[in-house]
This record gives structure tokens, C-alpha cells and sequence, in this order.
């Protein structure tokens, strides 16, 4: 079977810095690096990571309290992960009293930034993402409480009125073409709206490289990334809006060869937070096949 890979298939820039500042401070596993909830969202680089002592603590949204070990013979040092998290939660990792260190992906900081200075002025914020997700659970809290969360055309339909001042971004991961739907239809509500289209390169660009594999003949799409990984979903979710037939998969053995018995080309992409060894690894088994 012939396989196409996607060129942005794997690590971004934001995933790829906050391994680098964690491994920085591990220094080769000389100090224990803890992060408030998974460094990035996949549990087999995750496990990877565990080598060079870098352990999640705390929980996957970053809400309840943490309960570090007390390892005397090691200095520890905290570490937060890409999503970013919440001006509030920042204040409480700094009161744990060990060394603190910043692994947010700027883009995200951008994001924070644009919801902080908006609401201080006034404006209400409006958040298209899942607000289940630790990155929007972040930047709820720069909006000094006038955020408001949608993910539908519902979600609008539901909202109060919110007055003249009102800001729109994105979380980083969002569908592009859904954003503009949904912007659209509050900017008839709210024709003074500003509009701040924050999804981030990366995802943009892995999701055009997905409907380019489409277009060169991939009769069927393998994503790879972590079940919790946003940017992997959506990948998923659009190959399978092409009509192509999809494999969301996380590792080798979760591909089963009799379901690529039909295919004679398959297209091969892969989250954000996904490795290159696994994705080599998929790719040299599924060119076998
Ligand atoms: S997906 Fe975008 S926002 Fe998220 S870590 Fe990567 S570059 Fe940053």
C-alpha cells in the first residue's frame, strides 16, 4: 500500500518548546519536573518523558489541588504545560514554593493576552472552543468573569444580551471554516463585535495538508494522536467529513490490517502532540501491509 504523509504531520513549534523547557529543567533527570496535569496530550510521549523524571501531577484541567512528594534528596521544579492555564492557577503553582517555569505556548499567551486587555476594558468575551478543555479553562480566567463559551450555533441562540462591548476569539485548535460560520452570525447580533481569529498556524496548516492528501488520492486517512488530544479529534472529524474512510489510531498495534484489505493508497497525518518515532512507525507498517 502506497502511503502519503502529511508534511505537518507531528509536533508543532508550541508542543515541541514546552518538551524542550521541561527537558531544560529536568537537566537529564538530575531534577524532578512536575507538570500541573499531561505536558502535552499523548500518554506514550508522556511515558517517554517519565525517563527523564518529568511526572504529570495535578488533573487534566487543572482544577484540583496537588499533593507533591516530599523528595529531599532532589530539587523539583514546576513546570505548566502549552494549553496554558488560568492567572488564578498561575498564583497557586507559585505558592507550592519551588521553582516555576512557563511552558505556554505563545500562542495561547496571545490568546490570554487579547482576553485580558478586552475585558479590562470593558468588552465581554466570547470563546469559541470546548469549554471542557483545559486551554479555554485557562483563558476563562483572564476575562475577570465576562467570558462566555460557545461551540454551536445553540450556544449563541443562548447567550444574554451582552451589550455594545463584545470580543470574539477562538481556542487555538478550532475548525477554521466553523469560526467564520459562527463569528458571522454574532457579528449580525453584535455588528460592533471584534473579531479576533486566533487559531493558531499550525492547526491551520494541518488541516489544509489533510484536504491536500484527500486531493492527491488517499482513499483512506489514518490520523494519529492521543484520544484527548483536541487538534487530533478534529483532524479526524475532518478527514471524515471528506467522506474518506478514517483511522483515529494511537500506536501501532491499535491498526488492524484486514480493515486496509480495500485501499490502495492511504493518506497519513498526525496531531500536534503525536512523536515522530510513532508516526514512523505506522508509516513503515502500513507501507508493508
Ligand atoms: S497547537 Fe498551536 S497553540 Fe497549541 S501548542 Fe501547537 S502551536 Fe501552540
Amino acid at each position: 500500500m502506497k502511503v502519503i504523509r502529511a508534511k505537518s504531520a507531528g509536533f508543532c513549534w508550541g508542543v515541541e518548546r514546552a518538551i524542550q523547557v521541561a527537558r531544560e529543567e529536568s537537566q537529564g533527570g538530575s531534577r524532578t519536573v512536575y507538570t500541573d496535569g499531561p505536558l502535552i496530550h499523548n500518554r506514550q510521549m508522556m511515558d517517554a518523558l517519565s525517563k527523564d523524571d518529568i511526572q504529570e501531577v495535578g488533573d487534566y484541567q487543572s482544577k484540583n489541588d496537588i499533593n507533591l512528594q516530599d523528595t529531599e534528596e532532589k530539587e523539583s521544579v514546576v513546570v505548566v504545560r502549552a494549553h496554558g492555564i488560568s492567572p488564578q492557577r498561575r498564583d497557586y503553582l507559585k505558592g507550592l514554593g519551588l521553582p516555576f517555569r512557563d511552558g505556554t505556548c505563545p500562542d495561547v499567551g496571545i490568546i490570554a493576552g487579547k482576553v485580558k486587555s478586552h475585558s479590562e476594558k470593558g468588552y465581554q468575551i466570547v470563546i469559541f472552543g470546548d469549554p471542557e478543555h483545559p486551554e479555554v479553562i485557562g483563558l476563562m480566567g483572564y476575562a475577570h468573569g465576562k467570558a462566555h463559551v460557545i461551540m454551536s450555533e445553540n450556544d449563541i441562540s443562548r447567550l444574554p444580551d451582552l451589550g455594545d462591548k463584545v470580543a470574539m476569539v477562538s481556542q487555538s485548535t478550532m475548525f477554521t471554516h466553523e469560526f467564520k460560520h459562527l463569528s458571522g452570525m454574532l457579528a449580525e447580533k453584535y455588528p460592533e463585535m471584534l473579531i479576533f481569529d486566533t487559531i493558531c498556524g499550525a492547526t491551520k496548516e494541518r488541516q489544509s495538508d489533510l484536504v491536500d492528501l484527500v486531493k492527491e488520492g488517499a482513499d483512506a486517512i489514518v490520523v494519529i494522536g492521543g484520544k484527548h488530544s483536541a487538534n487530533t479529534r478534529k483532524l479526524a472529524k475532518l478527514a471524515a467529513s471528506h467522506e474518506c474512510p478514517t483511522f483515529h489510531i494511537e500506536t501501532a498495534e491499535d491498526i488492524v490490517r484486514a480493515d486496509f484489505a480495500n485501499f490502495k493508497t492511504v493518506g497519513v497525518t498526525a496531531g500536534a502532540s503525536t512523536p515522530e518515532f510513532i508516526i514512523r512507525k505506522i508509516c513503515r507498517c502500513l507501507e508493508q501491509f
